[in-house]
């Protein structure tokens, strides 16, 4: 990505056709789509990137099977062929990943689950035949990844699986498909990708105010901008502004505006998850876990670990940090060993971390489990556009629609080109240069997590043998990756590398927190190099991220 301090200086010099508040996924879906249409684009992001709801995902690019119970069918329909698409366009960072809903006692798998699946197989194909040119053409290359119709698998079968569930002797279940993603690596190369088109992107900016078309701005809508790193106050000048802030979009108000009618009313609802090593619960596909209240969790796979959740409930606390509460912690660890029965405890996390979901209130009093994942557009009298609610697997459609509406209010002919632009280039972990110190299964993270760029990374480790070292011994990410996040993914933080550029701040948060602070220190260092740092900030960084990880309860007390 271009440097940071470049990109403001260009954000408050150059005048913008599309001004994007919000760098989670749906504000870098925006971003793209917009630029990848012509538009000149600007996207600010008030803290760093996927810092919000999409760093905090279950990681799921899903049709979610949950929501069939509740007849969203449109929606799951939608996400299904999203996930193909995903799949498709970014498969180093979207891969199918095998789940199951076990059976015991010689019952067999319940059936209304493999009506559920039925219906889940039928509508994850996309229609062919009925289209006809180019779209038809789409629809075939969009059946490059398939999955495997569900089918009933044996108790063995689950078993060698789902290790953690052999001793529950399992008689058998069902097996399909859904895919997964690192969900903030998601963000930062569809971000790279907008780039590409143009875009220019910078984190630490804060949309304070907007003012729309008044003297002297030639009409365009003034946008306030607090530096968060200089202290700088900047005006911003675009035609267009779109609102992608999730669960902070009712805060963005123009300054005009004097319905409140106009925004949406969100209702943030809370999920938790926690990460177990592979040791204490193995799992070699998802299990659907069932809870004695009715919901159902999953415990997933992850980056060699095991990631258990969600929560799902209404939550008023402030949204700039959201923890884990005990009580979350409490109900997912007694889910995991009621279905696998085993006794884990609070002292076996290796990380924990909460967001919230950017739900839209309805008005009327359900449960947030009953409000719908779908995505709202809303434009107000000044004419922003606020764009919210949906999925992390939506995200396109979602920017899709809010850049349809500008174009059709444009009058511009400018078809939206994403379901063709691959996210990143996938590389062969076997084709990336052997680096001398790197360890062998780092490859294939590396591959996972950059696709191609991983070259960079590497020529970072093969010029500093320092730099192919892993920053916590016995994960693969490399000390590269944090001078590779400063030098080029406006990376300026520990918490940066720790939880979002790299994912270890989540599964091995001990070893990044432990006493001393010796991680958080070195990665201090390597940013700090790059940055230009003294050994003072080298320090008051390394204490920042130990009073971030305490706000952000990754680590749960033993
Ligand atoms: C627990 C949980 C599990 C989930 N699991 C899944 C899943 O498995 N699969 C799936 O498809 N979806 C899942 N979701 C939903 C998905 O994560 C969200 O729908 C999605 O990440 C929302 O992205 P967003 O870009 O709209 O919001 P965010 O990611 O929150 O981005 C909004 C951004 O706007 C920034 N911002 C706010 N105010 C300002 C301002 N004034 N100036 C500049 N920037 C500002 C914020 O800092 C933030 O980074 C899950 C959600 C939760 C909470």
């Amino acid at each position: 990505m271009r440097a940071r301090g470049d990109a403001l200086a260009a954000i408050a010099s150059e005048r913008f056709d599309v001004l994007v508040i919000g760098g989670g996924i749906t504000g870098a879906g925006v971003a793209l789509d917009a630029s990848s249409r012509g538009y000149s684009v600007a996207l600010v992001e008030q803290a760093d990137y996927a810092s919000g709801t999409s760093s905090r995902s279950s990681k799921l690019v899903h049709g979610g099977l949950r929501y069939l119970q509740n007849f969203d069918l449109g929606l799951v329909r939608e996400a299904l062929l999203e996930r193909q698409l995903m799949a498709r366009l970014a498969p180093h960072l979207v891969r199918p990943l095998p789940m199951i809903v076990p059976a015991f006692e010689g019952a067999h798998p319940d059936r209304l689950v493999g009506i559920g699946l039925n219906m889940y197989d039928v509508m994850s194909m996309p229609l062919r035949g009925r289209r006809r040119g180019r779209r038809a053409q789409l629809d075939q290359s969009e059946a490059a990844w398939s999955p495997d119709r569900h089918r009933m698998i044996s108790g063995a079968e689950v078993s060698a699986l789902l290790p953690a569930l052999a001793d529950r002797d399992p008689t058998g279940g069902y097996l399909f498909y859904d895919c997964q993603t690192d969900d903030a690596r998601l963000v930062l190369t569809v971000l790279g990708e907008a780039e590409r088109f143009g875009a220019i992107c910078a984190n630490r900016a804060r949309v304070t105010g907007l003012r729309a078309g008044g003297a002297g701005s030639d009409g365009a809508t003034v946008v306030s901008v607090l530096d968060g790193c200089g202290g700088d106050r900047l005006e911003v000048r675009a035609d267009n502004v779109i609102n992608a802030t999730g669960v902070w979009a009712d805060r963005i108000v123009p300054g005009e505006l004097s319905s409140e009618a106009e925004l949406p009313q969100i209702v943030p609802s809370r999920g938790t998850h926690v990460l177990l090593s592979d040791g204490r619960l193995p799992l070699r596909a998802g299990a659907i876990v069932p809870v004695s209240d009715g919901r159902s969790i999953f415990a997933l796979p992850w980056l060699g670990r095991t990631l258990v959740g969600t929560t799902d409930a209404t939550y008023d606390g402030e949204i700039d940090h959201i923890r884990p509460s005990e009580q979350d912690v409490a109900y997912l660890l007694a889910a995991v060993n009621d279905f696998f029965g085993g006794c884990l405890s609070p002292a076996d996390l290796v990380g924990a971390y909460a967001g919230v979901r950017p739900l839209i209130s309805t008005g009327d009093s359900r449960r947030s489990v009953d409000i719908s994942r779908r995505e709202e557009l809303f434009e107000t009298s000044s004419g922003m556009i606020t764009i919210t609610g949906g999925k992390l697997t939506t995200w396109r459609r979602m920017a899709k629609l809010a850049v349809d509406r500008l174009v059709a209010r444009d009058g511009r002919v400018a078809p939206c080109r994403t379901h063709e632009i691959p996210l990143g280039a996938a590389v062969d972990p076997e084709h990336l240069p052997r680096v001398t110190g790197v360890a062998e299964e780092a490859y294939a993270a590396l591959a996972g997590r950059y696709g191609f760029a991983a070259d960079q990374v590497l020529e970072l480790a093969a010029a500093d043998p320092v730099l192919a070292r892993p920053i916590v011994a016995g994960q693969p990410d490399l000390l590269a990756e944090a001078r590779f996040a400063a030098a080029a993914e406006q990376a300026a933080s520990v918490g940066d590398v720790l939880l979002r550029r790299t994912r270890l701040g989540l599964v091995a948060a001990r070893d990044c927190c432990h006493e001393g602070g010796a991680v958080a220190r070195t990665v201090a260092e390597t940013v700090g190099t790059e940055l230009g740092w003294d050994a003072a900030t080298v320090d008051a960084q390394a204490d920042r991220f130990a009073d971030e990880a305490r706000a952000e309860g990754i680590v749960v007390p033993a």
